[in-house]
């Protein structure tokens, strides 16, 4: 008889990465001290130890930063096309040989995985600008019957769930199509921003073409309003997407929202059950479900309901919940405490609106924020947890019988981010597709990202697309 063997724990050691005890900002190629001589902590919120300190941006920093851009425009504009994409290639090189500073700092500050810092988030960072790099001299030839030019000044406001990837979703084809950047990282992640600004300097990158102005939502808010800033690409929270767009409403200024999303994952009677079920645990809970275009609602046919649902708690309670450094985590801490409230009040709902709640066996470590790996069953499609975006590691289940109940279902959302269909039938597949209203739709895979592929949404999810050639036209207008 074998005993059960005890677990080991495999850590990333966090020693390759060297903080200071306190950043500037960013500005005209090197950092600064805040105008508004504030700082505030960032945290990691799997211990709750202090990392750093961090500038506030008030409204003259950002003005300073603005100001630095404006400036750093005239040089950019000058710079050939050609050397436009070496300097996105050195970045891209860079960020491939600090890969692994990168990963760990990313984890230490936003909570997630290691695994998934240095196998996903990283490696994508670096592709993006790999990717872009190569778009950089070919604008001229790529429309054949339109010009184009740069908006000029982009102000880019990021959130925290993928902090260095959506800078380089934004950043990389700012930097291509020849604009230049004010960018506001999320409050509790600044820190691989930060790294990044180091990099552009290491690369060379002419003054005041890449600016950071750290922050919180006020910071964001001076960017969205400063007269002198062209454009605004932000991916963030519905609320705050709607209130951007009311007040540029008017102003001329171009402007790319990525906002939430409340995706359904349809599996059909037909599909490999045993695959469906990995690729429904990836779609919630890769990043703790802290992704706008996460699986979070199962959509799943009533005929395989109880297999279905007895292998997926099974494969649940496999999920490995703790320190975001160990390798073989699979689901770290939440965001924040902030967040952790949000998540917590939502699934009371569900239970209070009559749920049936599964959550796994876990142990947390002492300090930080966690949540265990839940899934509702006996879900009602008006129930808040089936309508709102809980941005956390919690699956809901609606059944459905036929493959029409299924595309109501689906579309029954304010939402329209990303999908995932599975089935074994290729026409079934194509059928549903076409049906549903989402900007993404993955078929027998889910969360699978490329930086020539465009990604967006429809209805409140927003508009705009940001990768691919379709992403260029994000920082592109027409050159009457
Ligand atoms: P927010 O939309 O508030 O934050 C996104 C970014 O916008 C952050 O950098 C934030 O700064 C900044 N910001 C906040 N208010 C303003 C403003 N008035 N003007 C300009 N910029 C602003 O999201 P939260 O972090 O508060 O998360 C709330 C919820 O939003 C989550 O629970 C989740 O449901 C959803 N969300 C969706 C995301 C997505 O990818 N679709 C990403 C993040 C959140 P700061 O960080 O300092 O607040």
């Amino acid at each position: 008889m074998v005993e059960k063997w005890s677990y080991s724990e495999s850590i990333e050691s966090s020693e390759i990465v060297n903080l200071e005890k306190k950043y500037g900002h960013f500005i005209n190629g090197s950092f600064v001290s805040p105008k508004s001589k504030k700082y505030f902590d960032t945290i990691s919120p799997s211990t709750e130890e202090l990392l750093s300190k961090v500038s506030f941006g008030g409204k003259e920093d950002v003005d300073s930063a603005v100001a630095s851009a404006k400036e750093g425009f005239k040089t950019w504009t000058k710079v050939k096309p050609v050397d436009r994409s070496k300097y996105l290639f050195k970045i891209a090189r860079l960020i491939q040989e600090r890969s692994r500073e990168f990963a760990v700092l990313e984890s230490m500050d936003g909570g997630k995985p290691i695994r998934e810092s240095r196998d996903v988030d990283i490696p994508q960072v670096s592709a993006n600008f790999f990717y872009f790099a190569g778009w950089a001299d070919k604008l001229e030839l790529s429309w054949s019957n339109s010009k184009f030019k740069p908006y000029g000044v982009a102000g880019q406001i990021i959130p925290w769930n993928f902090p260095l990837l959506m800078l380089a979703w934004k950043v990389a084809p700012a930097l291509a199509t020849g604009n230049v950047v004010v960018l506001k990282p999320a409050e509790t992640t600044p820190l691989t921003a930060l790294m990044f600004a180091q990099i552009c300097a290491e690369a060379g990158l002419p003054d005041g073409v890449f600016n950071l102005v750290t922050g919180n939502g006020e910071t964001g808010s001076y960017i969205v309003n400063h007269k002198d800033v062209d454009k605004i690409a932000f991916t963030g929270s519905t609320v705050v997407g709607k209130q951007i767009q009311a007040s540029l409403a008017g102003t001329g200024k171009g402007l790319t929202l990525e906002l939430g999303g409340k995706a359904a994952n349809i599996v059909y009677e037909d599909a490999s059950i045993d695959q469906a079920v990995e690729g429904v645990v990836n779609g919630i809970f890769f990043n703790q479900g802290h992704v706008c275009c996460a699986g979070s609602r199962l959509l799943i046919q009533e005929s395989i309901q109880d297999q279905f649902i007895e292998k997926l708690e099974r494969r649940m309670q496999q999920l490995r919940v703790g320190n975001p450094l160990d390798k073989n985590t699979d689901i770290g801490a939440i965001n924040s405490k902030q967040q952790l409230e949000k998540i917590t009040e939502l699934v009371e709902s569900g239970v209070n609106d009559g749920g049936s709640i599964y959550q796994t066996e876990c142990d947390f470590p002492g300090n930080g924020f966690w949540f265990k790996p839940t899934l509702f069953t006996n879900v009602q499609p008006a129930y808040r947890i089936a309508r709102e975006e809980i941005f956390g590691p919690v699956l809901t289940t609606i059944t459905f019988r036929t493959p029409e109940e299924a595309i109501e279902i689906a579309n029954n959302t304010e939402y329209g981010l990303s999908a995932g269909i599975w089935s074994e039938k290729g026409s079934k597949i194509l059928w549903t597709a076409d049906r549903l209203d989402a900007g993404v739709i993955w078929s027998n895979t889910f969360n699978k990202f490329d930086p020539s592929s465009p990604f967006g949404g429809y209805k409140e999810s927003g508009f705009g697309r940001e990768g691919g050639r379709h992403g260029l036209l994000s920082y592109l207008k027409e050159d009457k």
